[in-house]
């Protein structure tokens, strides 16, 4: 049992027979006494719900922002990134799965007691631009976002959510002022690869990704592409379509690459071939920007201006040179790129 520290969640209500109604992500779980919600850290005791991350932080480092990855938020500034155990879904080829799963395994939930101050006086002192809630899903740690992100905007920081996009609206309703930039996940375009590879579903990923770009969040879209399961071209097709018209052309589409993790290793790493093939999709949707990533050698890490083309940011790993970018505009066609903050990088050889 953890300690009596554990403090009271919030977005829940009570039901009959000491159950109560976990309204922070579309599971909706109804718990019984005694008993966790589907993420192992939300506890129902003597219906009341608790959360059992409020404080325990289980990763904390300081990254670039291109790392989560944003590519047109700030680039080249520092986020202070932190994450607790547990996940709201079971992804069996989740990368994070030792961070993710134990507690929807009934393991231990582990990790350290850090203030929301303390975490922000860290942000500060290590000249971080902002504060990225990631690692696992940040929408389990709802109660420790809200705590951070509100005392970061005290402090000037931005806040960054890196998500499965599978909370409620009532989660988004609160983030809303609080939070400045998203990378959502969209893992496939199928009910059934939700259901049966996540343990979720499709339908509230897509409605969160419309409320979130109404927010008027800065937001970007990952997908990792998995030979076999959401690389068919159609499919593909689907998703950078749904972008371009439901988004619009300016959100950028990340394409990552898959290695063999956690329960699936029945698969071999993404061919770069088809990395190439669904860069090509995006494009041909009408997207501006779409960035291929987990793998070298493959166009598609520099961002062009959407209107001339002229190479603006050219990225090697998680470091980014800044070519034509001059106060935010292509210094070939003057050209505002889209973004946030992208006046913030110096052009080479200027400070
Ligand atoms: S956050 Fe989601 S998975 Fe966890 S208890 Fe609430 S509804 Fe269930």
């Amino acid at each position: 049992m953890d300690s009596p520290l554990d403090d009271k969640a919030m977005l829940w209500k009570p039901l009959q027979n000491g159950k109560v109604h976990c309204r922070l992500c579309s599971h909706y779980c109804v718990i019984p006494d005694a008993q966790r919600g589907l993420c192992g850290v939300r506890e129902n005791r003597e219906g009341v719900l608790f959360t059992l991350v409020r404080d325990k932080v289980a990763a904390l480092h300081l990254d670039p922002v291109e790392k989560k990855p944003l590519y047109h938020f700030y680039p080249g500034t520092k986020t202070l990134s932190l994450g607790t155990m547990g996940c709201n879904l079971s992804c069996s080829f989740c990368q994070n799965f030792s961070l993710s799963q134990p507690p929807r395994q009934g393991k231990a939930v582990m990790g350290e007691r850090v203030t929301a101050g303390e975490i922000v006086d860290a942000a500060v002192h290590a000249s971080a631009s902002s504060i990225s809630y990631t690692y696992s899903e940040p929408t389990i740690f709802f109660e420790l976002v809200v705590d951070v992100a509100a005392r970061a905007h005290e402090r000037g920081l931005m806040n960054i959510i890196v998500s499965n996009g599978f909370q409620t609206r009532d989660c988004l309703e609160v983030w809303g002022p609080l939070i400045d930039a998203a990378n959502i996940d969209l893992k496939a375009f199928t009910e059934d690869f939700y259901k049966n590879i996540c343990g979720a579903g499709l339908k509230p990923v897509l409605d969160n990704l419309k409320t979130i770009h109404g927010l008027g969040w800065w937001l970007e879209v990952t997908t990792l592409i998995i030979p076999g399961l959401n690389d068919d071209p159609g499919e593909l097709r689907a998703m950078a379509e749904f972008i371009h018209g439901e988004l619009g052309p300016e959100v950028p589409w990340h394409l990552s690459r898959f290695h063999p993790s956690h329960a699936m290793n029945d698969r071999p790493p993404t061919p770069p071939e088809t990395l190439r093939n669904a860069w090509e999709i995006g494009k041909q949707a009408g997207l501006h920007h779409v960035y291929v990533g987990n793998i070298s050698g493959v166009a598609g890490e520099q961002t062009d201006c959407h209107e001339c083309g002229t190479t603006l940011l050219r990225r090697s790993g998680f470091g980014v040179r800044n070519l034509a970018l001059e106060n935010g505009l292509c210094r070939n066609c003057g050209q505002k790129a889209e973004g946030r903050g992208m006046e913030s990088i110096s052009l080479e050889g200027r400070t």
